[in-house]
């Protein structure tokens, strides 16, 4: 296919914020897609040319882009830097002056799907001395070649930054859309870019059979090229491998008690909510691998980790839910998530990063086992099948504690002691329930104190003055809608000025300097990629941010980097916490 043709579809995406209409129009390029391009069409509309699961990026900063379109346009650093400055978008800098160049110029060659992923691809893969210039160059290849408004998309995907807010979920329908056309009976209607499917029932057993496939390959991709190759037989072997990490469940969350057991009836199993992150334990043969929830390979982060699964673990082959607390290992005594957090991204010093802060592993779940997919076994009888396997040893590895009750005394006591122990609250587990990965399903909800927070990603702020100069100060947040994401408040609570004290001002404008998309004056907008949790007293309306909401006494509670921009706290939760907040 002709990038070309990818440019056009993915402005027709960018000009409309309707999430139908962009699943109708990514459907109709599906349909026009052959097998040996569906792979590269399905990750380049996703701004990206490696799955979900693989977090490798192409690390490939401004600057580089900025020498790659002087090579390419014979235009200065200087005079892109300042088109830059006043357009905001590198991506559409590089449109407008490949566009000056090509007016004195014919094109050198047409630049296809393919030529495109691969010099993109072959980005992420390029190391050592002299990748500097590597990388330029490949990208100079490419833009050499490019029309204006393919240009344009190059420079975006590049810097991974594409904005054209195509989501998982449009990807999914869009799939259904252009594959099962027969199946679903559905109607497209040209004028009004819309498509009806005349069989419901049909339409949403296919849409959630391609959910199962994604949530179990972590890849569209290739979900995309397996039904495209053989239908619905696509559906049937959706083996669970360990080595390839899968979408963990998610929880809702309850009101108190008595909403828990009514939620996941009686009796019902608690647990401690422990207050660290999300890990995944693989175990293949011999070897043991650690996924955090967004996918990314931790193993050699936490080689303790490693060693405790294969030796306190009895069984060969297998996939794990677990916790990962931090405790002080002085004292013993448990700390919250921000405490070991920085250890997820270290590079260095990984044995004293695992003394000073060790962690104690709590497992809860198990998907796969000695081969056995456990997804469909009741949760009763896949706890009964980690107490067989895990061999306990406190403050290294252990079963999350737990009590199976009908009481509501005995639960309520039970999260007392949650709490009193430092812990976030508890988990409330429906016995006889499945696993379902990638959904946040009524399975298992959480109960914590009333004190409401959010997930919500920093998307500004303003330079801040006197003794607080040098930092981002007063940070925009924002909530989730679909793909776009929607301002919600302003906060400066809760961050410190020195690092000894917590999340400092100093840390958060080092992770929001290479997201600075632009400045006026002391304000900056930055590319969504910090979560913060913050928690609030009300959920008030608000003309004054685009989601119609604003936070009153936001704070901020802590750094979230072990969660990925689609957990970022969506809309529809805002609203609910605003009307239930208003009959409590
Ligand atoms: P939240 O991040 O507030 O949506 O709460 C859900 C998270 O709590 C899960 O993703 C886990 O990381 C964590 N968690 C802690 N203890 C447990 C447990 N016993 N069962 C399930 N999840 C737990």
């Amino acid at each position: 296919m002709k990038y070309s043709l990818l440019a056009e579809i993915y402005e027709q995406l960018e000009s409309t914020s309707k999430r139908l209409e962009k699943t109708f129009i990514l459907s109709k390029l599906l349909k026009k897609t052959g097998e040996e391009d569906i792979d590269k069409i399905i990750l380049l509309v996703q701004g990206r040319v490696l799955p979900q699961w693989d977090e490798t990026k192409l690390g490939v900063s401004e600057r580089l882009v900025i020498k790659a379109i002087t090579i390419a346009t014979g235009i200065s650093g200087d005079r892109i830097e300042r088109e830059w400055k006043s357009i905001g978008d590198l991506g559409r800098v590089a449109e407008k002056l490949v566009e000056k160049k090509t007016q004195a110029t014919l094109f050198s060659r047409e630049l296809s799907v393919e030529k495109v992923f691969n010099n993109l691809k072959s980005l992420a893969s390029i190391e050592g001395q002299g990748s500097v210039d590597h990388k330029v160059k490949v990208i100079a290849e490419l833009l050499s070649s490019a029309k204006p408004l393919e240009a344009r998309y190059v420079v975006r995907t590049v810097l991974e930054d594409l904005r054209v807010g195509v989501g998982n979920g449009s990807i999914r329908d869009a799939i259904v859309w252009a594959f099962f056309e027969k199946e679903a009976k559905l109607h497209y209607d040209e004028e009004a870019k819309s498509i009806e499917p005349e069989d419901r029932a049909e339409y949403k057993r296919l849409t959630d059979s391609v959910q199962r496939a994604f949530d179990l390959k972590a890849d569209f991709a290739e979900v995309a090229r397996l039904v495209m190759k053989e239908g619905e037989k696509a559906f049937e072997d959706l083996e669970l491998k360990p080595g390839r990490p899968v979408n963990v469940m998610l929880y809702q969350k309850a009101k108190n008690m008595e909403d828990a057991f009514e939620r996941v009836g009686k009796p019902a199993a608690f647990e401690f909510k422990y207050d660290g992150f999300r890990i995944e334990i693989h175990r293949h043969g011999n070897g043991v691998t650690i996924y955090t929830r967004r996918m990314e390979d931790v193993s050699r982060q936490f080689p303790e980790v490693v060693e405790y699964a294969k030796s306190q673990i009895k069984a060969d082959n297998y996939i794990l839910d677990a916790e990962a607390v931090g405790f002080d290992p002085k004292t013993g005594k448990y700390l919250p998530f921000q405490s070991i957090s920085q250890r997820i991204r270290r590079k260095y010093d990984i044995d004293k990063m695992a003394r000073d802060f060790p962690v104690e592993v709590n497992v809860f779940d198990v998907l796969l086992l000695e081969g056995k997919d456990m997804l469909n076994v009741p949760y009763e009888e896949r706890r009964a099948a980690i107490e067989k396997i895990v061999k306990p040893k406190p403050k290294e590895l252990v079963l999350a504690r737990q009590i199976v009750t009908s009481s509501l005394e005995e639960a309520q006591g039970f999260y007392e002691e949650a709490l009193a122990a430092g812990e976030e609250g508890v988990m409330a587990k429906n016995l006889d329930s499945v696993y379902q990965p990638g959904s946040r399903v009524g399975f298992g909800v959480k109960v914590k104190p009333v004190m409401e927070s959010l997930d919500l990603v920093v998307v500004g702020g303003e330079w801040g003055t006197g003794k607080r100069s040098g930092w981002i100060t007063s940070l925009v947040l924002a909530c989730r809608d679909g793909d776009i994401f929607l301002e919600i408040g302003k906060v400066g609570t809760g961050l410190k000025e020195l690092p000894e004290e917590g999340l400092s001002f100093g840390e958060v404008t080092d992770l929001l300097k290479p997201l600075i998309l632009n400045q006026k004056g002391r304000e900056v907008q930055v590319k969504p990629g910090v979560i913060l949790e913050v928690n609030f007293e009300e959920v008030q309306k608000s003309p004054s941010y685009s989601s119609g909401y604003a936070l009153r006494f936001p704070r901020v509670i802590r750094l979230r980097d072990d969660k990925g921009l689609k957990d970022v706290s969506d809309l529809g939760l805002v609203e609910e916490l605003f009307s239930t907040q208003r009959s409590r």
